[in-house]
Formats: C-alpha cells, structure tokens, sequence
C-alpha cells in the first residue's frame, strides 16, 4: 500500500495564554481529527508558571520548544505590549528558520502557524521551505479591519477617535471610531505602525484560519469567506474553547460549592478577564450597583488600578495581600445571602457551565466571548482595552447577545445603570431577547464543530487524499 508519513504542524504562539490556548486547542483537533502530530513554539519572555502548567498538560503528541531568549532592551521604556511583541517576532526568525529546519529532519512538516502577532515569521517558513498560515484568536470582525488597515491608514487624516462617521467594512456593524482596536487610537504610537504592518503582512499567509464561526457574524463570514485576489482564503475553523484543566489539582473551588446552592440561571457572574482591572470609584460603583439589583452574584474581585502608573502600582501590591480591602464598608456581609466574591482567579469555564449561572458581566474578550456562547449564558458588555469595545458593538448590535451600559462623560458607569441592567439581563425582556439569541447561537456553534461550517472548513484547509495536502486552493473538492 501506499505509505503515508503522519503529517506533522509547527506552530507559534506568540505571548498571551489567550493566544496560546486556542492555538493549542487548534494542534489537539488536528492530532485527534486529522492524525497530526504538532510541535508548539513560545517565546522564552513567557515562560510563566500558567504556561509551563498549561504546556506540559497536552497530549504527548504536541511537543513543545522554547525559543531562545533575545534582548528588547534598545526600546524606551513604556513601549506598547504589541510593540514588543511584534519586534521579539522579528528577531526570532533566524531561530525559527534553524528549527523548523530541525523538525523537517524528524517529521513530515507540512506547514508553519503563526499567530496574529507573529505574521513576520512568515519568512522563517519561506527559508525552510514550508508553507505559512495564518492563526487569528480574535473574530472576523477584527480580521477584517487588520487586512484593510493598510488602506485605511492610507486614507485617515485625523485619529480613529475624530472620525465623524463610524468606521464601516464590509459586511460588519458599524464601529465609531472610539471603539476601534486599542493599539490603532495613537496613530504616532510605534504600536500603530505595526499594526498597519501586519496588516500588510497578513497577506502573504497561504491562508487564514480564524477562531469564530458564520452564525455568529454571518455577512462577514460571507464576504471573506468567498475567494478574494490577493487575500489568502479565510477559514472560520471555532470555536476553539478550552478543552481539559489545568486547575484542578487544587480540589473543587469554594465558588461551584456555593453555584450547587442557588437555582438555575439565577447568578450573574461578573468578571473582567485575565488582566483587566477597575479604578477604585468604579469597583465601588459595581459593588453598589451589585447590590442594589437584588439579584445573586459571583464577582472576580481584583485590586483596582489607579489613575496612574504609581498608584496603580500601590494598589497592585496591596491587593496581593487582600483585594477584598478594597471592597465598600460592610458590602459582604450585606449580601453574604445571594453573593460570592471570589479573589483574583475564577475557573471560568467551569462557572459558564454551571446551570446555576444565568448571566455574565464580560469585558468582551474573544475567548470569554466564545466560552459563554459555547453554555449559552447571555452577556452585559463591559469591554476594557485591546479589540474588546469592537467586539462589544459587535455582540449587542450585530449577534444580539449583549446588553450595553449607558456611562458617564468620564467613562464612569454608576450604580443605579448597572443595578438596571443586571435586573433586565436576569428578570427582563430584553434579557429574555438576548437569552433566546444565545441559545441559538450555542446550537449553531456546537453543530458547527461536530459536522457543520466550522469543522468542514478545517478539513477544507486540511485535507489528506493519499498525500499530504494542507491549504489546497479549491476549497470545494473536500
Ligand atoms: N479566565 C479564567 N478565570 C478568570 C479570568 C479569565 O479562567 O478569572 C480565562 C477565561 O476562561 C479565558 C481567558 O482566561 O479563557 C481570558 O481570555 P480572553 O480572551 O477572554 O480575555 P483576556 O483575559 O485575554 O483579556
């Protein structure tokens, strides 16, 4: 018979366990789908503990290699976290040529991933003669303002933010200007021009693999996923969600103990992903708003940021010994009957797929956003930074599964809107609208990756007929 060498994928994840997971999740579906095997690249500036957890938990058949450490020290301090991970990308590829080299000599290397910082090593791939695609964690939306970023800037005469009109791309809800893409709001921030650099560079990929799905942004999944001269073909292949725990070890956390206690869909759960932090006036006005509502809660509770880097600081190390200090005089005690907060750290998706969890204060993040569509709990948005206010417009206006909160001139949501809209969300008929709107969404978005859209495109990207086939052009003939 014919031999067939198993196929083997390199990737690279560049920093952020929001990257690395999806990305993870992407080599997993293709060793236990397609019989992969998978090498996994990281940055030595990330090697935390999560990571090192995280790497060391998947299956054997994803091997993992730490990249050579390099020295970023020539950038003035306070240089943009995309800048710096964009110029580590670039200073990689000669170490990224050497090992993907290496692999050839082991396995059926059949292509390089990048992910959505990393489209410089793309030349890596070019060198060791192999075929580089693309990884995008966030959504089409966002997609779709990276590849036409080059052609935007060519054409903006003033900030994003001073723009008149909302920003409009084909098939997308309307964007204004001040939501847009944090790294984009200073046009003569380093971090701006890389942006606009791999805008560019995004089309060099020999294709596009994208963690969302058509029924959650379905005329753009239209547009881009149609054949476009010059732009490589776009796979929504998610959602990608983690799969598996690393957090277990440490027993059964307090906060599900305490989920089993309350009826079904009846807390709310609030937190603001893996980085985002409050000011203190708005940790207030969330624990006020909390607790006027009336309604039962689980709040990730984190030291508050300051109006500056100093007391920002200060208050990071104080909440270390006890964010709960930061908390409103009395505030636990007065709802220790229907409200949990938690220190820092919630098992997320765990808490998602409780049944007693009926709705989610989210800050937007695309993984957040993905792991709440997947238990079909409906969201109040509350986006921080990077493309979380994008994807906020994106999720109440366009997929319909979040309430959006009225704020302050100086950006401050008070009390009595939040109290409003968390009684809407869990009683109301909007929340009801919203609730329906997710519903389907999970349904769409299970069957998508059991046999429908999603699953389809991986294999059209993927596709073994006796040889090894990865990208084939004619995306049809699966
Ligand atoms: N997460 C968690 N517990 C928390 C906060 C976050 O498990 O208390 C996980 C969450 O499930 C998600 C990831 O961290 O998988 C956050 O990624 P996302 O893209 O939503 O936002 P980011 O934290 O990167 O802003």
């Amino acid at each position: 018979g014919t031999e067939i060498t198993t196929p083997h994928i390199a990737m690279l994840a560049t920093p952020g366990m929001g990257h690395l997971i999806p990305l993870a999740e992407l080599a997993k579906l293709l060793v236990s789908k397609h019989g992969f095997t998978a090498t996994l690249m990281t940055f030595a500036s990330t090697a935390s503990k999560t990571q090192q957890a995280f790497l060391s938990s998947l299956p054997s058949s994803i091997s993992h290699v730490s990249l050579p450490p390099v020295s970023l020290s020539d950038l003035p301090p306070g240089a943009a976290l995309e800048t710096l991970i964009s110029l580590e990308a670039v200073r990689l590829i000669p170490a990224i040529t050497s090992a993907l080299k290496e692999l050839k000599t082991r396995h059926n290397v059949v292509g390089f991933v990048a992910d959505l910082f990393g489209a410089d090593t793309f030349d890596a791939a070019r060198d060791a003669g192999l075929r580089s695609y693309l990884f995008f964690p966030s959504n089409l939306l966002t997609l779709s303002l990276m590849l036409h970023l080059p052609e935007i800037d060519a054409n903006l005469t003033c900030e994003f933010k001073e723009l008149a009109e909302p920003v409009q791309l084909p098939g997308c809800v309307p964007i204004p200007g001040t939501e847009i893409l944090s790294p984009l709001q200073d046009r003569s921030n380093e971090c701006y021009k890389w942006m606009v650099h791999h805008g560019k560079k995004y089309r060099e990929a020999d294709a596009i693999l994208v963690n969302s799905f058509d029924e959650i942004e379905p005329d753009v999944a239209k547009i881009l996923c149609q054949p476009e001269p010059g732009r490589p073909p776009v796979y929504p292949i998610g959602p990608l969600i983690q799969t598996g725990s690393t957090v277990d070890k440490e027993g059964r956390a307090e906060c599900l103990d305490w989920l089993d206690k309350q009826p079904a869909n009846s807390v709310l759960y609030v937190s603001f992903g893996s980085g985002g932090t409050l000011t203190k006036e708005q940790m207030d006005e969330v624990a006020h708003g909390l607790e006027l509502s009336g309604q039962r809660f689980l709040w990730v509770v984190r030291s508050p940021s300051g109006a500056g880097d100093l007391s920002s600081n200060y208050y990071d190390a104080e909440s270390k010994r006890d964010p709960f200090a930061f908390l409103p005089e009395g505030f636990r005690e007065r709802t220790k009957e229907r409200g949990m907060v938690v220190s820092s750290w919630a098992p997320q998706m765990k808490v998602l797929a409780h049944e007693a969890t009926g709705g989610y204060v989210c800050h937007c993040g695309w993984n957040s956003t993905l792991e709440t569509v997947m238990h079909g709990v409906p969201i109040i948005a509350w986006p921080l930074f990077a493309e979380q206010k994008q994807n906020a417009v994106m999720l109440s206006e366009g997929a319909g599964i979040a309430l959006r909160l009225e704020k302050r001139e100086d950006d401050v949501v008070e009390r009595e809107e939040i109290a409003r809209k968390v009684r809407e969300l869990m009683e109301g008929e909007e929340g009801k609208r919203v609730r329906r709107k997710v519903t389907e969404l999970k349904e769409a978005a299970a069957e998508g990756m059991k046999e429908g859209s999603s699953s389809m495109a991986l294999a059209r990207w993927w596709r073994c007929g006796g040889k090894v086939v990865v990208g084939v052009k004619d995306a049809d003939e699966v």
